[in-house]
């Protein structure tokens, strides 16, 4: 039966609804497509550091907040296709276990745009219509940080906090990843923060193939642009779409890997840290193996409290 529920209370539901989904828990009605890092809640304590200071740095050539922007018309994306890089970089492993044996690979057809800049691919991306999930997105969320960043995070999608802000990880999970770059000897400036899709999938579910081979190309050229020594995939979405396979992230997570000649770590989502706590000390390892390729020491006190367990 249907009844009018009052405007306050229904503030207050709506409310409660996105801190529970900020949580984890996706629709209480239907499923939404749970993969290997999305298990269910245990408890949303925070170890990783006491205080938080949530910080949005945009890029210094980009407006604060892109919500609308009155942007050229889409085009296809602008990365050129060129043949097969014929050495790969040997350095790191991409083990073959990792490989999805059949299909096209998304990347390794694409080379570097020359002289290509964060502005550019804002502006090619443009007010984006180019797969389904722009009919339901506020804001596209294109990324935050510094342009020249050593360190990199990729993420999965904005959620309802990032899509009504137009910047990435500023919810629950964006909070804890904060912690977790404070706790590195950080800040959130230092770093560049992204998203495999940059507009939000509805009722946060998992973006789906078609528009992650339409958004990574963005992706692989946001990347290429900052050239940064260390990716730090941040869940499965962001491990399995740039290392091209659809292997569990528990199967690699922790390990050196490579992606165009950059270093890349997969570790857990802050969303699954919030989760299982218990998983903190696993990501806090990954970490400070980032920390040791990029000379950088904890800050005092909070590594301690960020390899805690629980
Ligand atoms: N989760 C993500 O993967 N990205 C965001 O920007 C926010 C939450």
């Amino acid at each position: 039966m249907a009844e009018h529920i009052p405007e306050p209370l229904h503030k207050k539901l709506s409310e409660r609804l996105h801190f529970y989904e900020d949580l984890g828990f996706r629709l209480f009605y239907k499923d939404r497509g749970a993969s290997a890092v999305r298990t269910p809640l245990t408890s949303a304590s925070n170890s990783f550091a006491p205080s938080v200071s949530q910080i949005s740095h945009e890029d210094a050539a980009l407006p604060k907040s892109i919500q609308k922007p009155e942007l050229p018309k889409p085009t296809q994306p602008s990365v050129r296709a060129v043949p097969p890089r014929s050495a790969p970089l040997q350095t790191l492993a991409k083990p073959d276990m990792l490989r999805v044996p059949a299909g096209p690979s998304l990347f390794e057809a694409f080379d570097k745009v020359p002289g290509d800049t964060l502005l550019k691919i804002r502006t090619d991306l443009g007010e984006c219509t180019r797969c389904k999930i722009h009919k339901t997105r506020n804001s596209i969320v294109f990324g935050d940080g510094n342009p020249k960043a050593e360190l990199v995070f990729v993420g999965e999608g904005p959620g309802h906090d990032e899509d009504m802000q137009g910047l990435p990880f500023v919810g629950r999970a964006g909070k804890l990843l904060t912690q977790m770059i404070e706790a590195m000897g950080l800040q959130r400036r230092d770093v560049y923060i992204c998203n495999v899709v940059k507009c939000r999938p509805p009722e946060n579910r998992l973006p789906e193939k078609d528009e992650v081979t339409t958004c990574s190309p963005y992706l692989l050229r946001q990347l290429d642009a900052i050239n940064p020594k260390v990716i730090v995939c941040l869940g499965a979405c962001a491990a399995q779409t740039l290392l091209e396979t659809n292997r569990g992230i528990s199967n690699f997570r922790g390990q050196w890997l490579e992606f165009r000649g950059k270093k890349l770590m997969a570790t857990y989502h802050p969303a699954y840290l919030l989760r299982n706590p218990s998983a903190k000390g696993e990501v806090w390892k990954d970490l400070q193996k980032v920390m040791a390729v990029l000379g950088l020491e904890a800050k005092k006190g909070k590594s301690a409290e960020a390899g805690k367990s629980s």
